[in-house]
């Protein structure tokens, strides 16, 4: 906890030389020791339990560990002092575990529930040189304002790169003289060193000037912070429609929301039926044969147990006479079986003889598996037991299902640019298509009265997918909240165990072609149970499979937008890296790289105009540098194989406490007045992501 004291402690700090200067501000500020109490108990969880919780990790390398090993991670806000904070989706048995390897949980989010020895000399020359004194330089240097709260956001780069022990000190000032200072941290990514960095910092107004210092002796000239995002969209003309949205959205609700505008607009909407089925809400139907902490067998339905295998019942009978074979009969629904006797009489069947029998009778109706521990016991008699699917959405349709795309404008006939807006590629992610709904119904409410809006349906072919993963979609509503995965299980053996069911499932933002984990990048996984399991192969999943068959059969499309969330992110390739190096796929042109900076800064303008959320400078860039490495993402595919300028959006922005002075994450389905008020903030960015496109359309125009 040395570390939090610290923060609090410095940051209380700029406050009171802020009070010396200018006695109204102090009142506002916490003293340090109310501070630390605000920083509430420490998170535990009941046994069982699963929740989102927030951590600071000792260092670098845990992090690395836990992407390396497809821990669900869930977003990454920086720190200050060299620690590392990340959210993870976690059970209790992981949080003892992780706190047991020294990271500390600090908010419970949400419940579910590196020659020659010549070479070496130089360089430890080269390093005594720097001890006299390195350079500094602002990567960074940004302010804005939200609900009249200035912050500052630096980023720091020394040219003493390999020295972990370096400390920059950044010192702003006010018009009115009134000074303060807050320390960076080192930031490390795959073991590389990037620059210092803290996250955004609370200032009684807008900083004048900025100045940073190291504690090698390096400093900077002062230069003035440059105001962020620096952009303002046209203002909403008088009787602009808005806020189409009540309630968080089931993908049945959706269903219904894409025939309503479809109807309700003919002539600017296409619904467009994606070519690849989803497996449907559906499982196939388990059953514990035995008591699983004595000796069991899970007994399962080859079929799905919507396909008349729920209820099938199973047993086993002692046939109480000598000398019987074991034997099994499936009859009315009934799978019975009898299990082989001694000389004496007695039961000598195992566990490992009645599941292969099981296989070996039945093998187009059942599969059978020895329970964990319990391989070569006795095989006990069992009372007829039911198989089911365990799912428990009655109201929810378990056939495959149809995922569809929304296309809208006046001229939708391959000869405009397109935008592709796709959300809910995470099942948990609430809020996500919410955004995307709210943006298509702007667009069509707004049509016939606004000019701006018919010039941008005129002008643009708009795609919206507003559900993607609909199957993980339903078990999140139904089953477990925190699902991230789509509902396909390719677990084998053991791994089928129904008390895994929330750990089965692809990660679908994992499963495409570019950058994956097939090639060796990092930020997917082998193990079909972890958050980011990549499938089997790439593009395995029609999840997937539709996003680029949409992209590929409308050529026309140029832009997308891959809403996702929480954390408050404005990202474009490259997604991931090689571990070994960091070597990261080919970084965009420096032409490339500015445009996607100046149109993401037009967006967070337009995102900020509804409540004043500003998306950090800090978390808006490259995947790869501002998040972590996520081998197979969606954007990658569409940018580096088909030439689309590809983002992500994570929705959901930290929430700053005024009381305590911290940042707050608001986690994947807040209550729903945060949701909606998300859903018309990134409906406004997406808008200008529109005009974007218009925009650039025409400059391309007049070009010719
Ligand atoms: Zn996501």
């Amino acid at each position: 906890m040395s570390h939090r004291r610290i923060w609090v402690a410095s940051a209380a700090a700029a406050v009171l030389t802020v009070g010396l200067l200018a006695p109204s501000g102090a009142s506002t500020a916490a003293p340090p020791d109310t501070a630390n109490t605000a920083a509430g108990p420490a998170v535990t969880l009941a046994a069982g339990e699963t929740a989102l919780v927030r951590f600071r990790l000792p260092n670098e390398a845990m992090l690395r560990d836990l992407v390396a090993s497809g821990a669900d991670v869930a977003a990454r806000p920086r720190t200050t002092l060299g620690e590392v904070q990340v959210d993870l989706v976690v059970t209790d048995q992981e949080l003892a575990a992780l706190t047991a390897r020294g990271a500390v949980a600090t908010q419970l989010i949400q419940t579910a529930t590196e020659g020659s020895a010549r070479v070496a000399a130089s360089k430890k020359a080269a390093a005594r040189a720097l001890v006299a004194s390195d350079t500094l330089q602002f990567l960074q240097s940004y302010w804005w304002t939200t609900d009249g709260q200035s912050f500052l956001s630096v980023e720091v780069a020394t040219t003493a790169t390999d020295d972990p022990d370096v400390e920059i000190t950044v010192t702003w000032t006010t018009a009115d003289g009134t000074t303060g200072s807050f320390p960076l941290s080192r930031f490390e990514d795959s073991g590389e060193y990037q620059y210092h960095v803290a996250l955004p910092q609370p200032v009684p107004a807008q900083p004048v000037t900025v100045t940073a210092s190291s504690s090698l002796g390096g400093s900077t000239r002062a230069i003035k912070p440059t105001a962020w995002p620096g952009a303002t969209p046209p203002p909403m003309p008088e009787g602009y429609q808005q806020d189409f949205i009540g309630a968080y959205m089931t993908p049945t609700d959706i269903q219904a929301r894409i025939k309503r505008l479809a109807r309700q607009y003919p002539s600017l909407v296409d619904v467009i039926d994606l070519p690849n089925k989803t497996q449907g809400y559906r499982r196939t139907a388990t059953a514990y044969l035995g008591d699983p902490a004595a000796a069991a067998i899970v007994v399962e339905s080859v079929k799905f147990g919507d396909q008349k295998m729920n209820g099938v019942q199973v047993k086993t009978v002692d046939p109480g006479k000598k000398n019987r074979p074991l034997k099994a009969t499936y009859k009315d629904r009934v799978l019975t079986v009898s299990l082989a006797t001694d000389s004496a009489g007695a039961v000598i069947s195992t566990t490992d003889d009645v599941a292969a029998l099981i296989k070996a009778s039945y093998p187009q109706v059942f599969n059978a598996f020895v329970e964990d521990g319990s391989a070569g016991k006795v095989m006990p008699i069992v009372a007829p037991v039911r198989l089911d699917d365990g799912l428990d959405g009655t109201e929810v349709s378990r056939k495959p299902w149809t995922v569809q795309a929304l296309r809208l404008g006046s001229v939708r006939d391959g000869s405009k640019i397109g935008v592709l807006a796709y959300s809910q590629e995470h099942a948990r992610e609430w809020a996500t298509p919410l955004v995307t709904l709210e943006f298509a119904e702007r667009l069509l409410a707004n049509y016939a009265t606004d000019a701006e809006t018919r010039s941008l349906l005129d002008n643009v072919d708009v795609f919206v997918i507003p559900v993607t993963n609909p199957d993980g979609a339903n078990y999140s509503f139904n089953d477990y909240n925190f699902q991230r995965k789509n509902m396909v299980n390719h677990c084998t053996g053991a791994q089928r165990d129904p008390r895994l069911a929330n750990s089965w499932g692809v990660d679908v933002n994992r499963n495409y072609t570019v950058g994956s984990y097939f090639d060796g990048y990092v930020g997917g996984s082998a193990n079909c149970l972890s958050g980011t399991y990549s499938g089997t192969s790439e593009l395995s999943e029609a999840e997937s499979s539709n996003v680029i068959a949409l992209a590929k059969s409308h050529p026309n499309i140029k832009f997308a937008m891959n809403v996702h969330s929480y954390g408050g992110y404005f990202m474009w390739p490259p997604g991931s890296y090689k571990a070994d190096g960091r070597i990261t796929l080919p970084r965009p042109s420096i032409e490339e790289a500015a445009y996607f900076q100046e149109s993401a800064k037009r967006i967070i303008g337009a995102i900020r105009s509804s409540r004043g959320t500003v998306t950090w400078p800090s978390y808006t860039g490259p995947v790869a540098d501002v998040l972590y490495s996520a081998a197979g993402n969606s954007a990658d595919q569409l940018y580096y194989e088909l030439g689309i300028l590809a983002w992500d959006f994570e929705v959901g922005n930290d929430l700053w406490n005024a009381q305590t002075q911290e940042w707050e994450g608001v986690g994947f389905q807040p209550p729903y007045d945060e949701a909606h008020a998300e859903s018309q903030e990134y409906a406004g960015g997406l808008v200008e992501l529109v005009r974007v496109a218009r925009d650039l359309q025409a400059q391309d125009a007049a070009a010719r």
